[in-house]
């Protein structure tokens, strides 16, 4: 059991919390995982639907793809129009590589498929368990925990993993700022369930002046709308009579990193260590990534080296959706007009296509040396 005695506590039992512990459970270690919910996020609430191929390979060891691949569905078309013109469509099949760019399932899936996996290695989250505080030397972290029954308890891990979101109280303790910048307007979400079967393998963003409703497949009876809009819902093109939403949120979207993803033995993965738009599908990705690296670099006994080789990926992400959201929020008419001519030339230049497809597949980051031909 290679460094399987190392304590190592993990708060957070989402995508990247999950994920993190299999893919130390794997490699030997048995970590402990607690979250403050009672379960994992209900399906009908789940925010991440894009899965793409870079998280299909790193989920490809531990067979979580495999499961994936049989639940999701691929998306094989992304179209961008305004009014009844398509101003582009582009073909995420381009992408070579063993997986397809990228695949739809819902967050409440995914994370039901990671649960199940892990407990193959008999690992279970510890829910309604809370991190309450972090004290004393980050080398050796004094960990306050908060029991379901309301006993608190004291522990002092080899390792503490923050995983636990954009409010992260691990970030908090380790002294970690979050700087960026939340821009201006809101986001509207709606989710409407079709009583027939509607088309699950294309993604379409409606441009409007100023505005956008953009429009992703949940399943094969549910389709997301997504929007800049307040009243959105009044100009969705709905493929069948008679939707009904089934969740409707809405959200501002943040862009931040930290400058460090480690203090002493204190890591940090996912939203507790950035957070960006929902544009190009990646956060979710994202911390499944740092929490494959992760599990690596501890393994090897390289975690120090863990910081350094993320930010610049997370740097990469942030840079990409934020040029993607900006594309889909401009107000101004002249720019948004000039917008809607020159994107599908762009996008006819195979450079310009590929690199955008790259992106989506997750391929713009450094691939995993622990996977025999991972691009
Ligand atoms: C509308 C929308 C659409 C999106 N679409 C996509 C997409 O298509 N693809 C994609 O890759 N990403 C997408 N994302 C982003 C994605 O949802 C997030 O990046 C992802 O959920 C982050 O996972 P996480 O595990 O890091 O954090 P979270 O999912 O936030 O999980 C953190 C966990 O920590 C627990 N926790 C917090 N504090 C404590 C504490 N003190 N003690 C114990 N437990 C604690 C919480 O209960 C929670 O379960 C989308 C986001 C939004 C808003």
């Amino acid at each position: 059991m290679p460094g399987g005695h190392r304590d190592i506590l993990i708060v957070g039992a989402g995508a990247t919390g999950l994920t993190a512990a299999l893919e130390l459970a794997r490699r030997g270690y048995r970590p402990r995982i607690i979250d403050s919910d009672p379960g994992p996020v209900p399906v009908v609430e789940s925010r991440a639907l894009g899965i793409n191929a870079r998280t299909l390979t790193l989920l490809s060891p531990s067979r979580v793809s495999d499961a994936i691949l049989q639940e999701s569905y691929r998306v094989d078309r992304f179209r961008a129009r305004s009014g009844e013109r398509v101003l582009f469509e582009l073909d995420p099949g381009r992408v070579a590589g063993k997986f397809h760019a990228i695949q739809i399932l819902a967050q409440g899936h995914t994370e039901r498929l990671l649960l199940g996996k892990l407990s193959d290695y008999e690992v279970e989250p510890e829910w309604q368990t809370v991190l309450e505080r972090v004290e004393g030397s980050m080398e050796k972290p004094h960990v306050v925990l908060r029991r379901p029954d309301g006993s608190a308890e004291e522990l002092e891990p080899d390792i503490l993993i923050g995983a636990d979101g954009a409010h992260s109280a691990v970030r908090k303790a380790a002294q970690l700022g979050f700087p960026g910048e939340a821009l201006e307007s809101s986001f509207y979400l709606a989710d409407y369930r079709y009583p027939e079967p509607i088309d699950p393998h294309y993604v379409e963003i409606d441009l409007f002046n100023p505005g956008m409703i953009g429009r992703l497949p949940v399943s094969s009876d549910t389709v997301r709308y997504l929007s800049t809009l307040p009243d959105f819902e009044r100009k969705i093109r709905h493929p069948v009579a008679g939707g009904e939403a089934v969740w409707v949120s809405n959200f501002r979207i943040h862009f931040r990193h930290v400058d460090r993803m480690s203090v002493g033995n204190v890591f940090l993965a996912g939203d507790a260590a950035h957070i960006h738009s929902p544009a190009g599908a990646r956060g979710m990705n994202l911390g499944i990534e740092d929490a494959c690296w992760l599990a690596y670099l501890i393994s090897e006994g390289r975690g120090r080296e863990y910081s350094g080789r993320r930010i610049p990926a997370v740097k990469t992400v942030l840079k990409q959706t934020y040029a993607l959201t900006s594309l889909v929020t401009m107000r101004n008419p002249v720019v948004t007009g000039l917008r809607n001519v020159l994107s599908p030339i762009a996008v006819r230049i195979p450079f310009v296509a590929n690199r955008l497809l790259r992106g989506i597949a997750g391929y713009d980051t450094p691939p995993p040396p622990w996977i025999d031909g991972a691009q």
